[in-house]
């Protein structure tokens, strides 16, 4: 509104809604210009507000999800974590054994390609 602009021809300073320098003459379209502009953003703000009203009300929503999403996935974890648990408690105990095992067969392995090779 008290906005002021200088002319491009003659530097003068005047009211940015004037259409034309009142010095010197020259048309100043974006005076009109400004005024769409204006209404514009007044359009586009609205339409901001909403979108912020909306999105808070979705934000609710969502946080309620996201939520229970992520208790969800704390108690899948925890279980997945309680049979890794388990399963490694169990599995250290039969290691040895497994270990010995494995040892026995490598060694079965080893004896069957040197036997290969000798032939
Ligand atoms: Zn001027």
């Amino acid at each position: 509104m008290g906005q002021k602009i200088i002319c491009k021809s003659c530097a003068a300073e005047f009211d940015a809604n004037l259409v034309r320098c009142p010095y010197c003459g020259t048309a100043y379209a974006p005076a009109e210009e400004k005024e769409y502009m204006g209404k514009l953003e007044a359009v586009r703000e609205d339409l901001h507000q909403e979108i912020q009203k909306g999105d808070r009300r979705i934000g609710k929503k969502m946080g309620r999800t996201v939520r229970n999403i992520l208790i969800v996935i704390g108690v899948i974890l925890l279980l997945v974590f309680g049979v890794l648990w388990i399963t490694a408690r169990s599995e250290r105990a039969g290691s040895d054994r497994k270990k010995q095992e494995f040892l026995q067969n490598q060694g079965i392995t080893t004896q069957q390609e040197v036997e290969t090779d000798g032939m």
